[in-house]
C-alpha cells in the first residue's frame, strides 16, 4: 500500500445521488472514472493493476449510513478479492487511509523467498491490522476462490519483482541515463506493487543514490 493523491473535489453525482437517500447510487460513471484515475487503476490494498473486476470500496463500512455511503473521502478503488477479505469485523475502522497518510511510514511490504513479508513499523492497531490485511490478500486460502485469487496476486507480484530485479541488475552494471530512467519509472507510486519495490530500495545500501526516489 502506498499513498494516493485523491482528487479533492467530489464527483458531482455523489451529491445528487445522496439526495435520493437509500435509493441513491454511489457508483455513477463520474465516480468510477475519477477513482480509476486517482488510484491509477490499481487496487489500493494488493496493488494489482488493470483490474478486471474493480469495486468501489468503503474504507469505513457504511452499513446504510448515508453520510458514509456517499462520502468521497470514504470511497476507494479495490479488487473484489481484497474487498471481500477486508469485509470482516476485525478490520472495521482499522485500515490506514492512504489518501490521508503515507502507509509507507507505518508498514514495510517486503518480497523475499518468493513470498510476502508485511511488517508494521509501529504498534498502533491501525498499522497492525493493515499489515495483517495486506498479508492475507496474498496468502488467505480459506475458500477455493480465495486460494486461486491469492495465488494470482502472488504470481503477479513475483512477475513484477522479477522484471524490477532484472532492471536493477542492468542498472548496476551500467548506470546510464536510460537504465536509471527505467528503474526510477518502476519506483513510482502509480505502478503495480510499488510498496514492495520501494521498500526493497529503501532497505538496500547498494542503491544509496536511488533513496531520493523512495524517500518518506
Ligand atoms: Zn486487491
Amino acid at each position: 500500500m502506498v499513498s494516493c493523491d485523491k482528487s479533492s473535489v467530489a464527483p458531482a453525482s455523489l451529491v445528487t445521488e445522496k439526495a435520493k437517500g437509500s435509493n441513491g447510487n454511489y457508483r455513477g460513471s463520474d465516480v468510477i472514472e475519477q477513482l480509476k484515475s486517482d488510484f491509477h487503476d490499481k487496487c489500493y490494498i494488493c496493488e494489482l493493476e488493470g483490474l478486471q473486476d474493480p469495486q468501489i470500496e468503503h474504507l469505513i463500512p457504511h452499513k446504510g449510513n448515508i453520510d458514509l455511503k456517499f462520502d468521497w473521502g470514504n470511497l476507494f478503488w479495490s479488487c473484489g478479492h481484497c474487498n471481500s477479505i477486508k469485509n470482516n469485523k476485525i478490520y472495521e475502522g482499522k485500515i490506514i487511509n492512504c489518501c490521508q497518510e503515507d502507509p509507507e511510514q507505518h508498514i514495510a511490504c517486503r518480497y523475499a523467498d518468493n513470498d510476502v513479508q508485511i511488517e508494521a513499523l509501529d504498534q498502533s492497531e491501525v498499522s497492525l491490522m493493515t499489515a495483517s490485511l495486506i498479508y492475507n490478500v496474498f496468502n488467505l486460502k480459506n475458500t477455493g476462490m480465495r486460494t486461486n485469487n491469492s495465488a494470482v496476486r502472488l504470481k503477479a507480484l513475483q512477475e513484477e519483482m522479477n522484471i524490477f530485479f532484472n532492471e536493477l541488475h542492468r542498472y548496476k552494471d551500467n548506470k546510464s541515463p536510460a537504465n536509471t530512467r527505467r528503474v526510477v519509472a518502476r519506483l513510482r507510486k502509480s505502478t503495480a506493487f510499488a510498496a514492495f519495490k520501494r521498500s526493497y530500495i529503501r532497505n538496500n545500501s547498494d542503491y544509496a543514490e536511488l533513496q531520493a526516489y523512495v524517500a518518506l
